[in-house]
């Protein structure tokens, strides 16, 4: 899978060695071609520092960062100016307009360094965003959100394929938060690739994807709700299968788990978010774990072949589709506690109904025998569920 934006394993220090600041830490991602990003991530945590690193504003202190396949390290200072003017449009909190140029000749000073001035093309990006009327006003004679609605014009003049927003709303009251959301929606829209970061979470949602950041590291995002977690344990489940089929150690007469109901572009998006989250890595186009991605499978297999197993041996329901869809319901909600009693009062059963294997749990090695009480409550914990 090629990406449009890959960072590998970026570092940025600040300072003396020794006393350096690491404002960003080992980061690795990949963004799609027109996916929406936003970074978030208390004050501090490197957001500013990864935003101007991918806009190739700042050379990274170790790794590599790829965009469109172009490796930015290997650009000569012209060149990366160049490219830069090309590819990326920046947008900034403090709008950064020059105080005493109109709107229209702040749009045009974009074009200046891109190539010739256009007044024509920067009157129709200050059209793209509501702003023609007053392109012959200075700065002090707009409103803040007008200004950045004049630095959104100067940051599309150049037509660029990625868009990059650091807090672009911080300065601004609701309304116009709402005006800038929209034209990013629009820009999105028209397919740009757009990364932002917000410390907002309501402008975070507006994104398809968020990275959080803590100390300079992407954190595992914990604003992935239950149903994003979901998908993630089917990937995993789903790559675990594949494993087992390709090793062998998985009968045939389960091959249907090897099927999933995501889209092509929905697989490709979640992959993309697990690798983020340190859940997968992509080598040679093929997915495979990490040790943190295979523990989690490990976790949601035997949760689902032992539901499995308890529906068929101790509730005796012997349809299939219920079989699946409760164990399906199941993987998802027991907690470690409870699997294990489930696994003791099963007596640590090695292999599903269809006769794949069940990872063991610490329990398998005590070989416990659970005692009234706590079968019951296993039991009951089942009903409740
Ligand atoms: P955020 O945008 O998330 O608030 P920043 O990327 O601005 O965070 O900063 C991350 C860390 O790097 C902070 O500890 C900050 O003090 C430090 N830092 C940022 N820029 C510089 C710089 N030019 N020189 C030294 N330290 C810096
Ligand atoms: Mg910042």
């Amino acid at each position: 899978m090629s990406s449009f934006i890959e960072l590998v394993d970026v570092t940025k220090l600040y300072g003396e060695k020794g006393t350096a600041v690491r404002a960003v830490d080992g980061i690795s991602f990949r963004a799609q071609r027109g996916e929406w990003i936003a970074i978030m991530g208390p004050s501090g945590s490197g957001k500013t520092t990864l935003l101007n690193l991918i806009g190739c504003l700042d050379q990274p202190s170790g790794g590599a960062l790829l965009i469109d396949g172009t490796d930015t390290a290997k650009l000569r200072r012209g060149e990366l100016a160049r490219f830069r003017s090309e590819t990326i449009g920046f947008i900034f909190q403090q709008f950064h307009l020059v105080p005493h140029l109109t709107a229209l000749e702040n749009v045009m000073l974009a074009q200046y360094f891109h190539s010739m001035t256009d007044e024509t093309e920067a009157l129709a990006a200050l059209r793209q965003v509501g702003m023609e009327a007053r392109a012959k006003h200075l700065p002090s004679q707009l409103s803040g959100g007008e200004q950045q609605r004049v630095a959104i014009a100067r940051a599309l003049v150049n037509d660029p394929k990625i868009i990059l927003a650091d807090e672009p709303t911080g300065n601004l009251d609701a309304e116009n938060q709402r005006i800038v959301f929209q034209i990013l929606s629009d820009l999105h829209a028209q397919g740009r690739t757009i990364v932002m970061v917000t410390h907002d979470e309501a402008a975070g949602k507006l994104a398809e994807r968020r990275l959080n950041l803590e100390h300079g590291r992407i954190k595992e995002n914990l604003l992935f709700s239950a149903e994003e977690n979901q998908d993630f344990d089917e990937v995993l489940e789903h790559l675990w299968a594949r494993r087992e089929v390709a090793q062998g150690t998985k009968p045939h007469t389960e091959i249907h788990i090897e099927s999933h109901d995501f889209t092509a572009v929905q697989w490709k998006r979640l992959i993309a978010t697990m690798a983020d989250i340190g859940l997968v890595s992509v080598e040679n186009g093929e997915e495979r774990f990490t040790a943190k991605g295979e523990s989690r499978a490990r976790d949601v297999i035997r949760r689902h072949r032992l539901a499995e197993r308890l529906f068929m041996d101790v509730l005796s329901i012997r349809d299939e589709h219920e079989i699946e869809s409760s164990a399906c319901k199941f993987e998802h909600i027991l907690s470690p506690e409870v699997t294990d009693r489930m696994c003791t009062l099963l007596g640590h059963p090695l292999a599903c109904p269809h006769g794949s294997p069940i990872p063991k749990g610490a329990c398998c090695a005590e070989k416990r025998v659970l005692g009234a009480e706590e079968m019951a409550s296993v039991l009951s914990s089942v009903r409740r569920i």
